[in-house]
Formats: C-alpha cells, structure tokens, sequence
C-alpha cells in the first residue's frame, strides 16, 4: 500500500523550484510520485518502503526545502497569512532603512541643490559611508533572507530566483563598497555608487512578495470556507442526558441532537423530526431540502426551523465534507497539461537568465561607452532582477486554485485537475437520460394488460420483480403495490430489465427486447398501438413476462428536470453539441429529445453500446459525458471527461473526474463554462509573463541604449519583477468572483407533468 506524505513547505519561491522539490523527492528509492504545488507552498508524495517520511523530510532539507509543518490532509491552509505577516515586517524594516538613501541619493542626482547641501553639510564621503551602513543594514536584515537560500542553490549548481537577487543586489552593494573605500582600484568615471540600487530592490521584491502572499493565501479562501463549515461541538444524547462532545470525541452510532439553525455536526441519518435543511454549502442548490426520519443528512449543512435527531453514520475524514475538502485539495495541486511546458522551460530559465547577464557584462565592457564598468555593471543587474521567473510561476498554479476553489462554491467538485484542462476543449456533451436530464422519479401512469389479464396481475408480477431491483422504474412500480408475492432468483441485466422466478414461473421486467415478445403476437398487437402513443409522449413503457406469454405493459412518466433545457441551450450557446445516450426505446428517447433541443440521439442503448456511442462521438472532438454515475461508470471512463451527477453521498463515485453535487443539469454548462474561463485566466498568466520577460530581458540588457540611452535601472527592474507577480495573482484572483453566465430564460414549463 503507497503512503501519502503531505508537507507545507519552505523557501519555494519560483517555478524553477516546484520541479527541483520534486525531483528531490522522486530521487529517493520507493518514492512514486511528488506533487509540489507553488501557489499552496506544499508538496505531496506517493511513496512505499523503503522510503519513509523521515528519508523524506529529510532529502527536502538537503535540497534547501525545509518542512515546516506536516499537514493532514483537510487541515487549513493558514500559513500564507504568517508569511505575509512575516514579509509584512521584513519590508518596512526595508523601506525604514532604504528611504533615507533613495533621498539622499535619488535628490542628489535629481535637485542640483541636494547635491549641494549634501556636499557643504556632512559631505560626499561621509554621505557614501552612511549609505554604506544603511544599505549594508538592509541586505544583513529584512535581505538576508536571499542570500542565505540563493547562495546555496548556486553552489548545488541548481540556482533560484533568490540566486538571481542575491548576484544582482550583492554585486551593486560591493561594487559601491569598493568605489566608498577603494575608488583607486576603479577606472576613473566609474566610480558611481549603486547603494540605493541594492537597497530599493530589496525593499521592492520584500513588498511584491508580501502583496503576493497575501494574495495567495486568499487563493486558499475555498478550502478555509469549507473547513469552517464543521462545526466543533455537538450535543449527544446519552444515558446521562444530552452532553456537549467535541466532534473529535463522536462515535459512529451516536445519536445527536440537532437544534434549530445549527449546523449539522456529522454525516448521519434523521432518526427522528423533519426539518428543511440548506444543503447550499455542499450542492451549489439554494433550495432547502427537506428531510423527515430515515433521510441522509450531511455533515455542515445548516437545520432549518425545526429540532432534528440523527444517527452518526460517518465520522472526521470519512464524512462527505472532508471528502470534498481532500477533493479540492488535490484538484488545487494538480498539473495541468499546459504547466509541464512551464516547468521545462523554467527549468533552465534560471541558468540561461545568468548566461545572459554574464553576457551583457561581458558586451558592455567589451565595446560599452565610458565608464563601460558602470555601466555593465547596471545593465548585468538588470537583467538579473527583471528576469527572476516568479510570474511564470505562479501563472498555473494560482489561476487552478482560484477556479478549483470558485467551482467548489458552485457545487463543481473537480476530482482531477487536468479535467479543468480537458472540460475547456470539449466538443460534444452526452448526456444520460435516466436520473440525469430526468428526475429519475418516475411514477406509473398507466398499467396495460393483454386480453385476459387485469392491471392488479400486472403490476403485482411486476411488483414481484421489482423489490429486488435498484432501478428508479421499480421504486415507480413499487409505490404502486402494497403486498409484492414472494419471488425467488433474481438476476439483474442493466441496461435491459430484471428478472425473477415467481411460483416456479420465470418473470421478466424490462425492454421489449428483453423480455422477448416483441415478435410474439400475443397480444402484442393489440398494445402496440397504445405503448407507441406513450411514447411519443415521451413515456418510458417496460414489458412484464410471466413465463412464455406477455402478461402486460407499465408506462411510467419521468418529468424532465427544470433547468434541463437551460442546460442544453447553455451549451448550445458555447458552441458544444448535446447529445443523449439512453437504455430507453426510441420513440420515448426522441420525444424527450425534441423537448429538449438535444441535437443527437443514442436509444435502446446497452452499457456497453453507450461506450461505444461515445467513442463514435470522439470523431468530431472530446467528448464528455454525464451519468447519474450509478450505472454509467463505463461510459464516464470512457468519455473525455466524466461528470458525475450527484447529490452529497455520491461524492465517492471513483469513475467520474467531475462531481456536479446538485442534481442540476445546468451544472455542467456551468462547470465548462468556469473551465474555459479558468484556462484563459492561464493563457491570460502565462502570455503576460513570458511577454514581460521576453520584452523587458533586452531592454534591461541595455539594446536601446545605443539609440536612445536608455538603460532600464536596477531599481525599474525590481519594480516591473515585483509588479508582474503581483499582477499575475489579481488576475488570477478574478476568477473567485466568476457567475455563470446567466440567461434570462426562467424555468420552462413542464411539458410532462407526473399525474397525481
Ligand atoms: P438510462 O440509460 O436512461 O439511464 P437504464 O440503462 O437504466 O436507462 O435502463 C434502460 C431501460 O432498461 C429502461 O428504460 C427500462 O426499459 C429497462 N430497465 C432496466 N432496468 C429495469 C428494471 N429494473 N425494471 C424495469 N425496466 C428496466
Ligand atoms: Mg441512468
């Protein structure tokens, strides 16, 4: 059995660094698989012996990633809210310390009369040694930070965003140290100090950071909401009496009391009371539902205005919150497709930014202007500082935590990350009929014998059937029949019907095609004429055997859920053709269809045959299709993307790579929707990352410097670095606040009403 090892993490700053901590951990014998996630500052690992957690924690410290906490894995995530408060403090220890430089300094270049009274009060020297001082303050202070993790990784040969600060910032301040102490040792002319240089890019890249982690930790917001929604104490009844348990202290078996307006403690069954409780938190649906004795309740989800008492059926990490919180936690650390093209290129982005640098020194000094020092030297920094790849970093991972985490707000639990890319792309969406565009509560509207038989005898051989089955049409034929007679042998063919042995005689449920009477002419002939015009009205008609003779036939009525035509139109109006694969008869299958707007139809269909449907749907793009995800799990791993429908206990559905927790089929509208809009907030990321880079890298080197003079300062770089992550998170943050959108239309009326 492969462990899991999760951790927060220290020190990842970059894109560079996501794929050195996983390479760490990968490195290790019985390690399977690492996940290192930049925007949560964590990482995952599968692993089996001989590895163990101490090997791994361990071989991240060596690799200069110390654990600093171990987290289980629905605890919250709270720690970019101390780093942001640490980050908080480094900066304005910065700024404190830097301002009085940038003045004296910046003044100096810029009002002739600062230079002057600089000169006459204390005197150019004494201002170079103060500068000395403060800035070297700074860089010991609030900077060291980028000196004691970038330094080392230059040594491991594998340098970070830190090395490139620390190169940038060390180099200016010594250079100046020399001009302040040794200027003999320097060409005349370049003697320049570059004091505030240094010092501004510390204080700049310290306050990016802080706006960044306090951006980030509010990437996290989803999961925090969701871990606030269990309650901590619940009251028990006891032999005692009622008492007051932690809810780490319950037991499955307990029986708790639910007052009016609480918060439901676990998952549980009612046992006694009826109430109407807002599922909203975990369903997306803001209609109450009402629960009465033997219904499921959910644990976080809020009573209504009556008293309930439940039975605990689930505890801590088995309950359906927790499982949705690991969900979205795992979603938000997914890889998406498009982030393994970042990772490799940020991987030897780093090296290539200190090639560059190298370079550009190199040029300037070779053929630069007087005093070529200087300037190589303002240049080399530059490029060192604007090219730190921190937006190209947290491009991916931010915009997948927001969308992940906003989906989760509406109800879209996205089991797999990667399904946010694939959702994005798809073609063609298949629905399932049953349960699915339907309610999946149908009720029986007319019993149909054959000559010689009456409705009683058929529903009641039916009946016998039924009680077996699981299907929704048994449930329908069940509430029809008070005394089902005792069968025996009962043996289910999905898709198809059931069967069972009643007095010896084998009776038969289900499609024409099962039962096998189709061709018969007993009787068929005459019912065939009625069962046609059920179906047109979109009816679902099943046949009832009882040995070698038909005995008759039950219609049942499955009303269209409301908002399934808003659904299809939704797609519609996103440019996806709708189809729908069904078990049920054709004519049934294409009423429904027309009622719907669907544009393609798979009837009378097998398990088996829905795959096969999907797979001929493929040819004209990726496919996704939607199940109610009890018996369509072949066709959800078949499709593209598997949605499961369905409500709060559903969520262990293994199959599906998207969970729609209301019944709503608009959900799936919404949740292509919420993929396009989170993919192109990446494409959005990305684009503006490596655009700035790209752009900026030559300009830092100083290309415009022959035609214009213009040399884009250490300070400017630092600046537009710090700016470009702070953007790439906002727009990322954008997506918390995404609404479907939504259209006017307002619930269609049903065109097939359940008769009472
Ligand atoms: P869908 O594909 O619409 O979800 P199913 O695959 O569950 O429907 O069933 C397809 C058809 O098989 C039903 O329309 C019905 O005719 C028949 N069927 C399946 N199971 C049963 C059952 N237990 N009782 C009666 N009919 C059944
Ligand atoms: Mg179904």
């Amino acid at each position: 059995m492969a462990e899991v090892f999760r951790a927060d993490i220290d020190g990842m700053h970059c894109a560079s660094c996501v794929k050195r901590v996983e390479d760490a951990l990968v490195r290790l014998p019985g390690v399977t698989a690492a996940r290192a996630n930049l925007a949560a500052g964590s990482v995952e690992a599968d692993f089996v012996a001989p590895a163990d957690k101490d090997a791994l924690l361990k071989a991240l410290e060596d690799a200069g990633y110390p654990v600093s906490e171990e987290v289980p894995s629905d605890a919250p995530v709270n720690r970019q809210a101390e780093e942001a408060d640490r980050l908080r403090r480094d900066t304005i220890v910065a700024a404190a310390l830097v301002l009085p430089v940038f003045l004296l300094e910046m003044g100096g270049h810029l009002i002739p009369a600062v230079h002057h009274l600089v000169g006459q009060t204390i005197g150019h020297q004494t201002s170079r040694v103060l500068q000395f001082l403060l800035i070297g303050a700074a860089l010991a202070g609030p900077g060291r930070q980028f000196f004691f993790k970038g330094i080392p990784s230059l040594m491991r040969r594998a340098p970070d965003m830190n090395a490139l600060v620390a190169l940038g910032t060390g180099a200016s301040f010594l250079y100046s140290t020399v001009a302040t102490f040794a200027p003999a040792l320097l060409p005349v002319g370049a003697r320049g100090v570059y004091f505030e240089a240094a010092g501004v890019i510390v204080a700049l890249i310290l306050l990016g950071r802080t706006l960044e982690a306090r951006a980030k930790g509010r990437t996290g917001a989803a999961i925090r909401a969701l871990v606030g929604l269990r309650p901590s104490v619940a009251m028990v009844v006891s032999a005692g009496g009622l008492e007051e348990r932690p809810i780490a202290a319950l037991k499955v078996g307990d029986v708790i009391q639910v007052r009016p307006g609480e918060r439901i403690a676990t998952d549980g069954v009612v046992t006694e009371g009826s109430a109407f409780v807002d599922e909203s938190m975990i369903t997306g649906e803001p209609v109450p539902v009402e629960k009465a004795e033997g219904d499921p309740v959910t644990g976080g989800t809020v009573n209504g205005a009556a008293a309930l008492t439940i039975r605990a059926t689930a505890i801590g990490e088995a309950t359906v919150l927790s499982g949705i919180i690991r969900m979205v936690r795992d979603a938000q650390g997914a890889k998406l497709p498009i982030q393994s093209l970042v990772d490799r290129v940020t991987a030897w982005f780093v090296p290539a930014v200190l090639a560059v640098a190298a370079l550009t020194v190199l040029v300037w000094l070779a053929v630069g202007p007087a005093p070529a020092l200087g300037l190589a030297l303002v240049a080399g920094v530059s490029v060192l500082i604007i090219a730190c790849p921190c937006a190209m970093g947290l491009a991916t991972p931010t915009s997948i935590m927001v969308g992940t985490g906003r989906a989760a707000d509406l109800g879209i639990l996205f089991r797999k990350g990667e399904a946010l890319q694939k959702l994005s792309e798809i073609k063609t969406v298949a629905f399932d009929k049953t349960g699915t565009l339907t309610e999946g509560r149908p009720e029986v509207t007319d019993v149909l014998p054959v000559e010689g038989r009456n409705e009683a005898e058929v529903l009641s051989a039916a009946a016998a059937v039924e009680v077996f089955s699981e299907h929704p049409i048994a449930r329908a034929i069940l509430r029809r029949v008070l005394d089902a007679p005792k069968a025996e042998g009962f043996q289910t063919a999905p898709g198809s019907g059931a069967e069972a042995v009643l007095d010896g005689v084998k009776v038969r449920v289900g499609t024409g095609a099962f039962v096998a009477v189709a061709e018969r002419e007993i009787g068929i002939a005459a019912l065939e004429e009625q069962v046609e015009r059920l179906r047109a009205e979109g009816r679902t008609v099943v046949f009832v055997s009882v040995g070698d003779t038909l005995a008759g036939a039950v219609a049942v009525a499955d009303p269209v859920k409301p908002r399934a035509r808003a659904a299809v139109g939704a797609l519609h109006e996103m440019g996806v053709s709708v189809a729908m694969v069904t078990g049920d008869a054709a004519p049934t299958a294409r009423a429904i269809a027309r009622d719907l707007g669907i544009d393609h139809v798979v009837p009378e269909a097998l398990p088996d045959e829905k795959v096969a449907a999907i797979e001929a749907f493929k040819t004209s793009g990726p496919v996704a299709f939607v199940g109610d995800g009890i018996n369509d799990a072949p066709a959800l791993a078949a499709a593209d993307t598997g949605l499961a429908i369905g409500t709060g206990t559903d969520v262990a559905i293994e199959t599906a790579d998207v969970v729609l927790m209301s019944g709503d089929p608009e959900g799936v509208a919404r949740a292509l929707a919420l993929s396009r809009a989170t993919i192109r907030n990446i494409r959005q990321n990305l684009g503006w990352a490596f655009g700035y880079n790209v752009l900026l890298i030559p300009v830092a080197a100083g290309i415009f410097y022959p035609f214009f003079e213009l040399l884009l300062s250490p300070m400017l770089a630092a600046g537009a670095m710090a700016l470009s992550s702070v953007a790439v998170v906002t727009n990322a943050l954008r997506l918390r606040r995404w609404g479907a959108p939504t259209k006017g239309s307002p619930p269609e009326p049903e065109l097939q009403e359940v008769p009472a």
